[in-house]
């Protein structure tokens, strides 16, 4: 591919610290190449104390557009023009579109997400009820793409409570139709998981084999879906429990491939071939 680079290449890439183990160049290059692109996917790797001057040089060499990942997601907003919808109620950007000089931010985690649901299950969040476990960035997105998707009601559980009550507060206000609460783990949980029809971990947990405390699974009803964002290992203690009680579960990988999809497409106007990214990193990602 890199010998038809040319002037008129356009550059997209990834920006955050750690990249060395980035997915993402894979999956975008063979997106560029399938869909028969002039384009190339670079990682570049950036400390926080050069953020600045990494948007600066976005703009200089007019990148035409980059993901955003750990640690830039909410301090990129601050150098930006301008930020979608989808940016503005995660508190977080994953993608940013050079649209003729203009930097804007936006997210697709969260609508990764809910089109990851939609694939994998035929799920839709419309009038459904939802736990979210964690409150974290990744929480946020899914909390504002699945109000946004028509959740009835969404209940957020996690560790440090006062991080699940501000989640529920910045939701709140944006989105009404949606009825938004908190839950501690354990007890208070059971009658709330009795009625769910998803539950999604957002946390770290299961990453290395760790299991959710106080999140018991026997009180879902069996059409529940369980999804874990966490892809690495494939088959997380929470996955495995949900498939030896019959649940329909997934892992983040879904969600990894869409949220790369519905950013390709903001840069390109055009979606990669169905399921040509999640098959690059099952692929990659393989025992
Ligand atoms: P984050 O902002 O740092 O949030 C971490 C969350 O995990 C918080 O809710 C935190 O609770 C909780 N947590 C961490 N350690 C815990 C422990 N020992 N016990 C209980 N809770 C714990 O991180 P993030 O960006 O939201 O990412 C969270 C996870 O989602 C990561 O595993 C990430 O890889 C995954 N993710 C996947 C995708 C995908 O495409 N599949 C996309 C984004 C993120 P406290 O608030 O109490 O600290």
């Amino acid at each position: 591919m890199f010998s038809s680079l040319s002037g008129s290449s356009r550059v997209f890439g990834i920006i955050g610290h750690p990249v060395r183990h980035t997915l993402s160049p894979v999956m975008q290059n063979t997106a560029l190449q399938a869909c028969g692109l002039d384009g190339v996917f670079v990682p570049f790797d950036v400390q926080s104390e050069r953020l600045f001057e990494a948007v600066a040089g976005l703009r200089a060499l007019g990148i035409s557009g980059v993901n955003v990942t750990i640690p830039h997601k909410t301090a990129v907003i601050a150098h930006l023009d301008r930020l979608d919808e989808s940016a503005e109620a995660a508190g977080a950007v994953n993608t940013i579109c050079n649209e003729e000089g203009r930097l804007v931010g936006y997210n697709t985690d969260g609508d990764g997400l809910v089109r990851s649901l939609s694939e994998e299950f035929a799920f839709t969040p419309e009038n459904s009820t939802v736990v979210i476990i964690g409150a974290g960035g990744a929480a946020r997105g899914a909390a504002a793409a699945i109000c946004r998707a028509g959740a009835r009601r969404i209940t957020i559980a996690n560790r440090s409570r006062d991080k699940a009550t501000a989640l529920v507060e910045a939701m709140g206000g944006r989105y009404p139709e949606t009825v938004l609460a908190v839950a501690d783990y354990g007890e208070q949980l059971i009658p709330i998981l009795r009625e769910a029809d998803l539950v999604v971990n957002s946390t770290s947990l299961g990453m290395n084999g760790e299991v959710i405390a106080g999140l018991d699974l026997k009180a879902l009803n069996r059409n529940a879906v369980v999804y874990d964002m966490v892809y690495a290992p494939p088959v997380t203690p929470l996955l495995r429990e949900a498939g030896q009680m019959g649940l329909r579960h997934a892992n983040g990988l879904g969600m990894l491939a869409a949220q790369g999809e519905l950013a390709f497409r903001i840069w390109t106007g055009s979606l990669p071939p169905p399921g040509l990214m999640k098959r690059v990193l099952a692929g990659i990602s393989a025992p």
